[in-house]
């Protein structure tokens, strides 16, 4: 997912163009306006955490890119292109590092979500795909 900062940025291009010139295929893509009940089924593992209610509100801020790439281990080899959570700490080269940082808000806006296991990729493709 291109978060709302992403797409807000004008950054969707690029953030896509980096994951497509690794070499992973984009097989789906999609604009999303989410709403509360989407973000509730997709960040349900984090329910309870203090920064819960402001990441539903940042999500909600504005419209998703959601988008599916194939290939071998891309789960692996997306999650270490985005880079780490915290984009002030991210390794530069990475979409994190290169252009994320913090704004002194309740919830790191981070510009891209991604899938972190077959399992969640399955359950996240049906929530912002539906396939
Ligand atoms: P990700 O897989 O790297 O996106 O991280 P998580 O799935 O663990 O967290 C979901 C999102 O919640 C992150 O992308 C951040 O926007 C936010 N977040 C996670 N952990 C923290 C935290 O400790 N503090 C703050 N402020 N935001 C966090």
């Amino acid at each position: 997912l291109i978060k709302p900062d992403g797409v807000a940025r004008n950054l969707t291009g690029i953030i896509l163009a980096r994951i497509e010139a690794k070499g992973y295929q984009l097989v789906d893509l999609k604009m999303v306006q989410p709403n509360r009940d989407l973000l509730q089924a997709h960040y349900a593992e984090h329910e309870g955490k203090p920064f819960f209610d402001p990441l539903l509100n940042f999500m909600e801020s504005g419209l998703l890119v959601a988008a599916r790439f194939a290939g071998d281990r891309v789960i692996e080899g997306v999650r270490v292109l985005c880079g780490a959570t915290d984009p002030t700490t991210a390794a530069p080269g990475t979409i994190r590092g290169d252009f994320g940082r913090d704004w002194g808000l309740a919830v790191q806006q981070n510009l891209i979500h991604a899938s972190d296991s077959e399992e969640s990729a399955k359950r996240e493709i049906k929530i912002w795909l539906g396939s």
